[in-house]
Parts: C-alpha cells; structure tokens; sequence
C-alpha cells in the first residue's frame, strides 16, 4: 500500500469519534462534493491525496522565514513597502499553532457543536489593530501574476474567508481585505544553473464570510444524515469510477457464462453416475 494512502482509517476520526475537527479542507470538499464529503467523513473512506509538492512547501516555509524576520522586528516587509500596504507581520503568542498543519486557529461553533480549524500562512496587523490574514502561493506562469479571477479561483478565496472568519470568531478585528503572496518561478533564463527566480506579488482580495454559517449548517445537516449524497455531475473520477465497475461487472459475467456450462456437464455427469 502507498506510504501516502490509508484508506479505512480508525473511526476515531471520523464525525461523532473523539478526534473528529473540521479543518477548512474538508469544509472545502463538501462545497465541492457533499458525496466525497460523506465518505471521508462519516465513513472513513478519503480519497488519495495527491503526491505531495515539495517545491510549493520549500517556498512556504522560506517565505515564512522571511516573514518571521520582520515580525521580530516589528517592521514592515519590503513587498508591504513596494504595495503601499500599512501592516506588519502580527506577533501573537498563537501564531505559531496558528500556523502549524492540524492545529491551526481552532473555534467550537456553538449552533452544530463542530470544532472548525483552519492552518493560515501567515496575518499581518494594520495601524488600527486590524488582523490580516495572508496566504501564501507559488506556481511557475509566463504572465506576471496580479488577480487571482477565474473561476477556480473560488476556493483560493474561500480559504482566506474561513481563516477571517475563523479569527473573527476568536474575538479578533479583521480586516475585510486579505493578501496572496504570489510566487512564481521565471523559465524566461538560459539555463536552469542550480536555481529558480521567483517574481513575488501581492495580490488583495476584499473577503465576504457571509456563506460559512450556513454552509456549516448544511453541512452538519449532511452529517447527521443517513441519506448518501449524489455524485457530482461533472466529476471525472466518479464517471471513472461507475466506468470501471461497469466493466469489471461486464467481464466477471462473462467470465462465469463461460464457466458454466462445463460446470453444469460435471454435474450432469455426477448425477448420472449416482442413479446407476
Ligand atoms: S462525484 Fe467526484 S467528488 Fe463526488 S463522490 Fe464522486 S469522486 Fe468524489
């Protein structure tokens, strides 16, 4: 079995089970899913991660570096400078466990019971006190990268409105507009010589958390439901997947009609040879 895969996990995980949290992901495949939802979550069957990107983590966590530099001292980086962005990096005794995977900036939301958590990248704090929340990104584009606009881009934005509300819900003033910090890798060289340059911008984004109460809602809903949801219309993966078990139902069935007329003459035969 692949080191990354552990199908079937230990149903302490699962909702109802005493290590059940709702991270900012799983709230994310049930807007994407509520059928994938369903089988992560209440019956423990997730789907493979995809194999992790090592390259994306190395700039995340130089990135968090660099940023860390300014938070101790309470100064301004130089993109905030470039962007004219009043805000330094926030120093907060949480940070780091705000910070860290599976731990994260956790609320117990009172109306579903649920613990939402969410790990951010990073949140910067304004003359007026303001949280911002920060997100860090990193790619390889020809096009300089200054709006974040299509229409997969919608989960890029919901993931910094979970972390605002989340802090929001933590009794912080947050600040409506988050940032991206953009990174993307410049093939435009001669050669690759060892390195990658990266052209960083700052991307706003004026954040809306007006969906998340209910969509926790429906979501609890949906957890304390029997009812198995439908298969997202568009998904390959199930098309795949009703695909492939019709072909395999198709050849086991083959498989056995040409079995069983030999089966059928053994019989025959046996029955034969017990009435004499
Ligand atoms: S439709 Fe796609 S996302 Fe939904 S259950 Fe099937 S595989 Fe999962």
């Amino acid at each position: 079995m692949s080191q990354y895969y552990k199908p079937n996990r230990n149903p302490d995980w699962n909702y109802g089970g005493p290590k059940f949290r709702l991270s900012r992901t799983k709230i994310a495949l049930f807007l994407e899913c509520p059928r994938c939802f369903y089988l992560d979550n209440k019956l423990g069957v997730a789907r493979p991660p995809g194999f992790p990107f090592n390259l994306n983590s190395a700039v995340d966590v130089l990135l968090k570096r660099e940023f860390d530099f300014y938070r101790k001292n309470t100064s301004k980086h130089p993109l905030c400078d470039a962007y004219g962005v009043d805000a330094i990096p926030f120093d907060h005794a949480e940070i780091n466990t705000w910070r860290e995977n599976f731990k994260g900036i956790e609320h117990k939301h009172a109306a579903t019971g649920l613990t939402v958590t969410g790990s951010v990248d990073d949140v910067w704090v304004n003359p007026k006190g303001e949280l911002i929340v920060v997100d860090y990104k990193s790619t390889s584009k020809d096009e300089r990268i200054e709006s974040l606009d299509k229409e997969w881009h919608d989960g890029y934005k919901r993931q910094l409105e979970i972390y605002q509300w989340l802090l929001r819900q933590r009794g912080f003033k947050v600040c409506d507009t988050g940032y991206w910090v953009y990174a993307n890798a410049s093939k435009d060289r001669e050669a690759f010589d060892g390195k990658l340059e990266f052209e960083v911008t700052l991307i706003p984004h004026e954040g809306n958390t007006d969906w998340v109460e209910s969509a926790l809602l429906r979501l609890k809903e949906r957890l304390d439901s029997d009812d198995i949801p439908a298969t997202a219309p568009d998904c390959d993966y199930c098309r795949y997947r009703e695909a492939a078990d019709n072909a395999l139902f198709t050849a086991s069935n083959k498989e056995k009609k040409e079995k069983t007329p030999i089966k059928k003459l053994a019989n025959a035969k046996n029955k034969t040879v017990q009435l004499f």
